[in-house]
């Protein structure tokens, strides 16, 4: 595992990387983005399309109601390191193949080793399956698992929030969990 590593250098060979097939499709790579000081980190599925124009994660529908669960547990965005299992968009959004997730893992992985994270949210089926594996995510989710060596707390992607707004309380109780973890 590459262990001397910068966040913009992981971001710079995200941005020219071809290992899979949805580089083709793709307007920008989408590179995870933030810093290491809360050693918390968030991943996503898939950039959709207002990530993919501007390169960055989390910009768009999705993102406001990130960011308005962030600002509500009293989590600095920009102090956190949001990411997603794949940094590029797939084709009308359909969900990344298994190729897909592992070519991109080493990305992941190089942005683990650096960040060197104390707790890990897995935001939706996608991360979670990438990361737990098995099909407990209704049970799991709420959940602080350990496995080889990381903390994940499982939670509902905030995409799921757009038509069913319910699960804002359930994201903010479950985010309030990574807020203790870093000890906020
Ligand atoms: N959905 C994701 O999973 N990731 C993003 O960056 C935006 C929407
Ligand atoms: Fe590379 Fe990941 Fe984009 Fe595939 S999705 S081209 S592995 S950065």
């Amino acid at each position: 595992m590459v262990i001397d590593d910068s966040l913009n250098k992981i971001a710079t060979d995200v941005k020219i990387c071809r290992l899979c097939g949805l580089f083709r499709a793709r307007t920008n790579a989408v590179p995870g983005e933030g810093s290491s000081l809360l050693k918390a980190v968030l991943i996503g599925e898939a950039p959709g399309k207002s990530e993919d124009q501007q390169g960055r994660p989390f910009v768009g529908k999705a993102g406001k109601i990130l960011d308005y669960i962030l600002q509500d547990t009293g989590i600095n965005r920009s102090q956190i390191f949001i990411t997603n299992v794949v940094k590029c968009r797939p084709p009308g959004n359909r969900l990344p193949t298994v190729d897909e997730v592992s070519a991109c893992k080493r990305y992941l992985d190089r942005e683990f080793a650096y960040l060197k994270p104390k707790i890990i949210g897995l935001l939706g089926r996608t991360a979670y399956s990438t990361f737990i594996g098995g099909k407990s995510f209704s049970s799991d989710r709420g959940r602080i698992l350990k496995k080889n060596g990381l903390t994940y707390l499982i939670t509902f992607h905030p995409a799921a929030a757009i038509y069913n707004r319910s699960l804002i309380e359930t994201l903010k109780s479950d985010f309030t969990r990574i807020s203790s973890e870093i000890g906020l």
